[in-house]
């Protein structure tokens, strides 16, 4: 498998043409080794789509040094086929419980299940090729259109088939069309390219994790959406939000969960089921309607977002 990915990583970075472009490259893609350090701990194999969903079941998590836990007492039910959004304030956990779900980093205590199976006894290559997202830290890379999407998978990244179905689950087709040289684009003011907008990045982020999915022999377990649109204005992205959750949740309408980690209101609302992280904690959890009726913290931050936009 490393020679494997050694000649896959040697492919992409053949494609460029500065020594900059490639080191952009090799630091985005460490994930590569992890997936083959994933690849390396067999387990059960992963589900192929989700019955009944991702259970957390008093989990607790403590980063190794920290002298107090970032996560306790995590009860939480994400059932298959629904949005859960994330809210909090900075600092409440928000990603950490993201990384968990990932499986990046492993509960200090209680369980995480999938369809009833610990997701530490699971295939952790299986798991992370079901897995697909935009997380905060989503990256610009500076190549051309086609392989900044093309690389989320690096062995398809000349699939151009392949590619344009992931931009169209993406909503992200006319960024290609409007480009000079459609996918032979390149990418980046700092090499010479066009810039795309942060919300055109986003959306060709979202368009590279959804990569693996298209080819039809995979479908997304679980779409992690991890503010990937903070830079924008609230109405950007609420824009941008309704039609990710919309294209991603028509996709993986069966089989999959969703999860959004977002600051807007206005976007979260749209989501099944609403998770308000306190230090570490559930604070409340419920539908937008139920929250609102509870009028706790939820509520006070929904109308106090509501009145600083009106
Ligand atoms: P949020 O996403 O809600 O802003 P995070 O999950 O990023 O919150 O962080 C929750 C807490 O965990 C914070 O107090 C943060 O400082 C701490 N934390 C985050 N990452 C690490 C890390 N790698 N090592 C130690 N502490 C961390």
């Amino acid at each position: 498998l490393a020679t494997q990915l050694q000649s896959q990583l040697r492919t992409v970075l053949e494609g460029l043409s500065t020594v900059a472009e490639a080191g952009q490259v090799v630091g985005h893609y460490t994930w590569l080794s992890q997936y083959a350090a994933d690849a390396a701990r067999p387990g059960q194999p992963a589900p192929r789509v989700l019955t009944s969903g991702i259970t957390l079941r008093d989990v607790r998590f403590r980063y190794a040094g920290a002298e107090r836990d970032t996560l306790s007492g995590i009860d939480l039910d994400l059932p298959a086929g629904s949005t859960v959004a994330i809210v909090g304030a900075n600092g409440a956990g928000k990603s950490t419980l993201v990384k968990l779900l990932t499986g990046l980093y492993e509960p200090t205590g209680g369980q995480i299940t999938v369809d009833g199976r610990p997701l530490d006894e699971l295939d952790r290559a299986g798991w992370t090729a079901g897995l697909s997202g935009v997380y905060q830290d989503y990256a610009r890379l500076q190549m051309r259109a086609g392989e900044t999407v093309g690389v989320g998978d690096v062995r398809h990244i000349r699939d151009t088939a392949r590619i344009r179905a992931a931009l169209d689950l993406a909503d992200a087709t006319r960024i290609i069309t409007d480009l000079p040289d459609g996918l032979d684009t390149r990418l980046g003011a700092a090499f010479g390219g066009v810039e795309p907008s942060l919300g055109q990045w986003q959306k060709l982020a979202l368009a590279r994790s959804l990569m693996r999915q298209v080819g039809g022999e995979r479908r997304p377990l679980c779409v992690v959406l991890d503010e990937p649109t903070a830079a924008l204005d609230p109405l950007a992205e609420h824009d941008l939000f309704r039609q990710y959750v919309g294209q991603v949740r028509e996709a993986t309408r069966q089989g999959a969960v969703t999860v959004l980690v977002s600051h807007r209101f206005s976007t979260v609302r749209m989501a099944d089921r609403i998770v308000v992280l306190d230090d570490g904690r559930i604070a409340e959890q419920g539908g937008h309607a139920e929250l609102m009726a509870v009028d706790g913290i939820y509520a006070q931050l929904y109308r106090l977002q509501e009145a600083a936009y009106r």
